[in-house]
Parts: structure tokens; C-alpha cells; sequence
């Protein structure tokens, strides 16, 4: 292991799905062994979109959830570092600072904002928080100077404002942080189960990484294809259809997929067959999950000595950085 830094994470709004796996999950178990591992619970940027004392209520819920998920995927605990975002209030004073490293036009244009408004309902009154997503998102990630930051195609544009944030602070002040990069993966923006662009806890259109293998039936059975197929002897439409999509990322015997669509395409295969074929893919996938997160439930406390342990570790790290950047830029009680 370098001692190069990832930092990535979730809201707490809920638990994994297979979109966050694909997203950044999957690149965050295999980077695991290169880097020094933060992950952030990022409760401050839940209050964007539900601020609601019922939507606070579940955060320590969530989190925890979350942790599990992400030790289920197969993130090692002795590891990682997991913090609350909100139990380090240098990091608000972190943002504090950077506001003025960026314009309200740079933020205005980037379109994932205004899609997260429009999910919450708030389009037409955007919070000043939820305009500002992308540097408190800066604040996450230079706060313990990382390297690298996977994440999904949603968070691209706010990687490259924390990039710009990084840059302009050491041209003003002095070579401080480094340009943290971004890490892609393959499909960076999985389709929800409705087939909406994207799969999203808010939206409900989401697999959990925690589903029962009767749950995961359910879904697919009910999840949306091709509308124009109104009988299994139509032939049928395999491209950006979310089923085949989900097949040609989950499903690990790509000659079943491709028979699948040379059948699709003809006419010559009903959609239960299909939907039959990808849930029990879906369930292959998920065993090793469910296995290794039934494990991690037998040790009580230890999510929570993760989430605590983790916080203190990383405030510690970020008051030596605060000091740091407190100093660059000269301010009183450097
Ligand atoms: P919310 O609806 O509360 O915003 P979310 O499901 O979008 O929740 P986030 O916590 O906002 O999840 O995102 C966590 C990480 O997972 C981010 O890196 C994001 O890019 C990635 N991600 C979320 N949904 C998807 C998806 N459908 N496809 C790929 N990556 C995703
Ligand atoms: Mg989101």
C-alpha cells in the first residue's frame, strides 16, 4: 500500500443498491489494497434534499446499513476508515472557506444539481445548501488530502469542481492539497428497475444489495422492458432495455445473455423466461454479499466501534489539515 489516499461515500438516505455497487463499490473493494481507504457518511449533504427531523431521525439507522453493505461487498474493516460527515465540524469550516474559490455560475451549470432538485421537489426553491452540494463535496475530500475519488457518473462534475477548488486554493495560498483524481467505472450510471435513467434510492427503482432472494424475484418480475413487446412472439428491443442491461452487468455466463438476446430479438422467448434467467443471476451475485453480511451481523458493536473509531481517527487527521490551511492563508490563530 502507497500512501496515496480514496475518499468516496454515500448519503444516508437508505441502504446500498446495485447501482452504488457498480458506481463505486465495486472499485472501492478493488482499490482497497492500493490506497489508505476513507468513507464518508455524508449526513450534511442528506439535509440537501431532507432536512425533515423524521429524514435526521434515520440517519444513524442508514449508516449503519451502510457500513454493513459496504463490509458485505467486501470491504475490509481493518481497512477502511468510515466517518460522520457531520461529527466534524472542521469540515463545515473547510466549506466555509472554499465558497469563495468558486463562482455561483460554475455551480449553476452543472446539471446533476438541478436533477437532484427536481427529484426532491424542490426545482423551482433549489437551497442555497443543495446549490453548494459540490463544495461541501470539496471539503469531504481535501479535508484528508485524498488522491483519488470513485464515484458514479452523477458526482462526475463535482469532482472537477473539487479539482478547481484544490487548484486555485494553492495557487492563492500555496501548494497544500493534492488534484484529487476521479476513478470511472463501466457503467457509471445504472438504469433503474422502472427504467429510469438512473437507479436512485429516492426514486424507489433500486435492487439492494440486502434483498432476499424473494425480493430480488419480485423485482424483476415486475421490472420494466421493452413497452412495444406486448406478446413473447414480438420481437423485442435488447438495447437500453433495463433488463438486458442488468443482465450484461450482473450475469456471470455471458453465452446464457447472448442466447437470450438472439431469441429476444426473433421473437422466440417470453419475457418470465428472460426475467427468470436474471433474477437467478441476480441471486448468484448477491450470495457471497449475503453471506459475508450475515457473518459481520453475528459481532454486535462492531458497526458502531467502526463508525466511532473512524470518526475520531478521521477528525483528528482534518484538525491537522485545517491548521494547515489555516496557516497558508494567514487567517487569525494559525
Ligand atoms: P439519493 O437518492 O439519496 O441521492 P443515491 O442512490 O443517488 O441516493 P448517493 O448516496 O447519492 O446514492 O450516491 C452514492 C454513490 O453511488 C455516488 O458515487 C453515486 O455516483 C453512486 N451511484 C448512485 N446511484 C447510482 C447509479 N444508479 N449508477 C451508478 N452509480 C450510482
Ligand atoms: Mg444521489
Amino acid at each position: 500500500m502507497t500512501d496515496q489516499r480514496m475518499l468516496t461515500g454515500d448519503r444516508p438516505t437508505g441502504k446500498l443498491h446495485l447501482g452504488h455497487y457498480v458506481g463505486s463499490i465495486a472499485n472501492r473493494v478493488r482499490l482497497q489494497h492500493q490506497y489508505e481507504s476513507w468513507f464518508i457518511i455524508a449526513d450534511l449533504h442528506m439535509l440537501t434534499t431532507k432536512n425533515t427531523r423524521a429524514d435526521i431521525d434515520q440517519v444513524s439507522g442508514n449508516a449503519r446499513q451502510m457500513v454493513l453493505d459496504a463490509l458485505a461487498a467486501g470491504i475490509e474493516p481493518e481497512r477502511a476508515t468510515f466517518y460522520l460527515q457531520s461529527a466534524i465540524p472542521e469540515i463545515g469550516e473547510l466549506n466555509t472557506l472554499f465558497q469563495n474559490l468558486v463562482t455561483v455560475a460554475r455551480l449553476e451549470r452543472i446539471p446533476s444539481l438541478k436533477d437532484m432538485a427536481r427529484d426532491a421537489d424542490k426545482e423551482t426553491d433549489m437551497p442555497y445548501g443543495l446549490l453548494g452540494y459540490p463544495v461541501l463535496q470539496a471539503a469531504d475530500i481535501l479535508c484528508v488530502k485524498a488522491n483519488a475519488v470513485p464515484v458514479g457518473k452523477d458526482n462526475h462534475a463535482h469532482i472537477e469542481v473539487t479539482r478547481e477548488i484544490a487548484r486555485r486554493f494553492n495557487h492563492l495560498y500555496g501548494e497544500t492539497f493534492p488534484i484529487p483524481e476521479l476513478i470511472t467505472s463501466e457503467v457509471s450510471s445504472l438504469v433503474g428497475t422502472d427504467g429510469q435513467a438512473k437507479a436512485s434510492k429516492s426514486l424507489g427503482n433500486v435492487i439492494y444489495l440486502s434483498d432476499s432472494a424473494e425480493e430480488v424475484r419480485k423485482k424483476v418480475s415486475a421490472m420494466y422492458t421493452d413497452p412495444n413487446r406486448v406478446s413473447a412472439d414480438v420481437p423485442g428491443t435488447v438495447e437500453g432495455n433495463p433488463v438486458f442491461v442488468y443482465h450484461d452487468t450482473f450475469n456471470d455466463n455471458p453465452a446464457e445473455v447472448a442466447e437470450l438476446k438472439e431469441r429476444y430479438r426473433a421473437g422466440t422467448v417470453g419475457d418470465v423466461e428472460v426475467k427468470d434467467q436474471l433474477a437467478a443471476a441476480l441471486n448468484r451475485f448477491l450470495d457471497p454479499i449475503r453471506q459475508r453480511r450475515a457473518s459481520f451481523e453475528t459481532q454486535p458493536g462492531l458497526v458502531d466501534q467502526i463508525i466511532v473509531e473512524g470518526t475520531e481517527r478521521t477528525r483528528r487527521e482534518v484538525q491537522q489539515v485545517l491548521a494547515e490551511v489555516r496557516k497558508a492563508m494567514g487567517l487569525a490563530g494559525a
